[in-house]
């Protein structure tokens, strides 16, 4: 059923404000945000000890009620009860947009199906913001946000990632990017341009531009901390023959693939293969070496 919102319409009912907060720059708080945050009757945060931080610097005394992924199901009735009754909601995150990798887009949903209208403030954003200074091409990009944490999903969702010729970015925490650029570096190849986007907007930002093979080494030799937003390039070559899809390839045919193209020896190249293919290494080993059973 097709719904139109005059998001400016005097009503009876409340209006959901989504409000972006600063990802590590207090100066980033745009006036329009600081004023709905005084105006509104109450304020839905990820977490609301975080949250009193930045309200005690503008000066904000509005009551806030915490929402966060481990109340959201008993939370948002309660919160689409209270604009149905005409009261006002701003809902934050801990930093950047709400729903983006964050709480927010269940709160969303519920506030539609009641019919009660919701309005976004533009603000801070870790992807976009890395996005623009990348100097990768800012457009089309697919924005993925954290990519699974088990080894197996992680090259699954990279193979994903692979066939596509879009810029892809990634929110990545510093304990796990040096083993997410690795496995770049197995399913993109070595040579595939990256960016790493430090402590965007903080004291300490950095930005580090390179190849995958070229970024790990730097992520080898440094200290790794702070926050990354990873920038990849996208896969130019998704429609040339050489990359069909690993599922046209037979085992050994995916061995050399990976040995010529990603310039690995042929015990790597094994290794990968058996878990692209969730196979024992030893089956792909035998199919490479053609041993017969
Ligand atoms: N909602 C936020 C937004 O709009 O960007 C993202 C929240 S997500 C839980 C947090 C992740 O965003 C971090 O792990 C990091 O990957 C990225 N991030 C947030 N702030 C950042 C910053 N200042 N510099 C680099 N990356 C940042």
């Amino acid at each position: 059923m097709l719904k139109t919102q005059k998001s400016f319409e005097q009503k009876e009912q409340g209006t959901l404000y989504l409000v972006p907060t600063p990802i590590g720059n207090l100066d980033d708080m745009t006036f329009r945000a600081v004023a709905i945050l005084k105006e509104v009757d109450f304020i839905a945060s990820e977490d609301t000890r975080n949250t009193q931080k930045l309200l005690n610097h503008f000066e904000i005394d509005t009551h806030q009620l915490s929402y966060h992924e481990h109340n959201s199901k008993e939370r948002t009735p309660q919160l689409v009860e209270k604009m149905l009754d005409g009261e006002t909601i701003a809902q934050v995150s801990d930093a950047g947009m709400p729903s983006i990798s964050d709480p927010g887009v269940d709160l969303v949903k519920a506030a539609l199906d009641a019919g009660i209208a919701v309005v976004p403030l533009p603000g801070p954003n870790a992807a976009l913001t890395a996005l623009i200074a990348s100097g990768l091409a800012p457009q089309p990009f697919y924005f993925y946000g954290f990519l699974p944490r088990k080894k197996k999903e992680l090259v699954e969702q990279l193979n994903e990632c692979n066939k596509r010729e879009e810029t892809l970015i990634f929110y990545e925490s510093p304990h796990r990017i040096k083993k997410v650029v690795e496995q770049m570096i197995a399913v993109f190849g070595p040579q595939r341009q990256i960016v790493l986007a430090r402590e965007v907007t903080k004291r300490f930002e950095e930005f580090v531009r390179g190849s995958t093979q070229e970024v790990y080494e730097w992520l080898t030799e440094e200290q790794i901390r702070g926050e990354f937003v990873l920038i990849a390039e996208g896969n130019s070559e998704v429609d040339a023959e050489t990359h069909e899809t690993w599922e046209d390839l037979s085992l050994k045919e995916h061995v050399d693939f990976m040995i010529e193209e990603h310039n690995l020896p042929s015990k790597k190249a094994i290794k990968e293969v058996a878990l692209l293919r969730d196979l024992p290494k030893r089956e792909v080993y035998a199919a490479y070496h053609e041993i017969s059973g």
